[in-house]
């Protein structure tokens, strides 16, 4: 991290022991191999498994479901380390940080005994099915539908844009029951990749993240078991929101950490090239811009250092995560966007990683609630005076 930066006093021994750990297990497996993930567009299942033993998936699960049982902050290390290298291809917040935590907070005991001790080894990866064709902000206008039967459900109904949904070996999907509309009628459902009907669909192309898959699922009558059900019937968008503010929290882990590597990037690659007869760190605009981000930086690591802290405490707010993800995603687009123009036309070149991060970071705005939704969220706190 840039000398400018204030200490951090989030994180204690054991945390820096891990983020050692997670530093060297990314250059020795994953960025060497990162270019050819993204060619094929998706991340093998190998690498997944060689994470999961390197005890890297899942750190905040109990010792008891073969996790480290370590609290929030080694998953913010994990991000933050992920970002560092530039490793956009495996999404373990998906799977570790959210999935994960879906199941410890809310399934049964069989269910945790079932799913996490895989999921921390790597051997069962798990996507979570909200979006639909036809609405993702709204979510309370979802139409997968699981209707009860003799022996449990039957769930029908089509999925988009779902992180790891080609990879997934389970999936958690959320869908209506009981006839009810709104959010009431609302349920989620640990839903088994092998049951017959559980369709994959095409993974689709995309801007940025390629070597992250993004799939179409669709639930074509899946019988269900009765305790597929997580936690209580109705209670499924409690949950979502619930676990809101944890998923928006790792948005913005990534946000702040890949804005610090856009600038350390720019920074080095200004030192070194000339035009004019002086470097582009020495013409006045560049440092003037430099200077900014060092400044909005010095901000954003403040920032999430309070909300990490608050989040391990249980104590994050809903719309307190909205605003941090709101602010640290739009500054994370601003600034790669900024950095990229330092580099001139080697900015625009694949083979630059600013010119991936630039198609990368678009996304932060967009999915766990877009900017105008975390907007609404923020606006509806302030009207209730919150
Ligand atoms: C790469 C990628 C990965 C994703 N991963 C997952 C995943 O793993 N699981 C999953 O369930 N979903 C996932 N999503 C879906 C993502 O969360 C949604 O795309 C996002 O929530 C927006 O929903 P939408 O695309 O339906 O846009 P819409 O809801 O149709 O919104 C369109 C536009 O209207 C605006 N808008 C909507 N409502 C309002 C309002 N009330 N006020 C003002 N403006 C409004 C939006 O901000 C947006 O600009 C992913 C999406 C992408 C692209």
């Amino acid at each position: 991290m840039a000398p400018l930066t204030l200490p951090r006093t989030i994180y204690d021994e054991t945390h820096e022991l891990f983020r050692g750990t997670v530093r060297r297990f990314l250059e020795c497996e994953a960025v060497p191999e990162h270019d050819g993930w993204e060619h094929a567009g998706i991340t093998p299942r190998s690498f997944w498994l060689r994470a999961g033993q390197e005890g890297l998936l899942c750190p905040h699960v109990p010792e008891s479901y073969g996790g480290a049982g370590g609290d929030y902050r080694f998953l913010a290390v994990l991000g933050e380390e992920l970002a560092r290298a530039g490793i956009t291809a495996a999404n373990f917040a998906v799977h570790a940080d959210i999935c994960a935590s879906y199941v410890l907070h809310y399934g049964s005991e069989a269910q945790k005994q079932r799913w996490l001790p895989a999921m921390v080894a790597g051997t069962a990866l798990v996507s979570i099915a909200m979006t639909e064709p036809d609405t993702g902000s709204d979510l309370q206008a979802i139409r997968t539908v699981a209707e009860r039967s003799a022996d449990g459900y039957r769930l029908r109904g089509a999925k988009t844009f779902i992180t790891g949904g080609a990879n997934c070996d389970m999936c958690i999907v959320a869908a209506r029951t009981g006839g009810i509309p709104g959010s009431k009628g609302i349920s989620l459902f640990l839903v088994d990749a092998v049951l017959p009907g559980f369709q994959k669909g095409r993974s689709l192309q995309k801007l940025g993240l390629k070597g992250q898959d993004t799939a179409e699922l669709v639930f074509d009558d899946v019988a269900l078991p009765r305790d597929a059900l997580l936690g209580e019937e109705g209670a499924g968008f409690k949950y979502l929101m619930g676990e809101l503010p944890r998923e928006r929290l790792a948005i913005a882990v990534l946000a702040v950490a890949t804005s610090q590597r856009a600038f350390d990037l720019a920074v080095e690659y200004t030192r070194r090239r000339k035009a004019f007869g002086q470097r582009i760190l020495d013409f006045q605009n560049t440092r003037f811009k430099l200077a900014e981000i060092q400044s909005d930086l010095l901000a954003a690591w403040c920032l999430l250092d309070r909300c990490i802290e608050s989040h391990a405490n249980g104590k994050l707010t809903v719309p307190q995560a909205a605003a941090a993800k709101l602010w640290t995603s739009e500054l994370q687009c601003r600034v790669v966007d900024t950095c990229l123009q330092m580099f001139g036309g080697y900015g625009y070149m694949l083979e630059y990683p600013i010119a991936r991060m630039y198609a990368d970071a678009r996304i932060q705005r967009i999915y766990g609630g877009t900017s105008e939704i975390m907007k609404e969220v923020v606006a509806r706190a302030i009207d209730a005076g919150d």
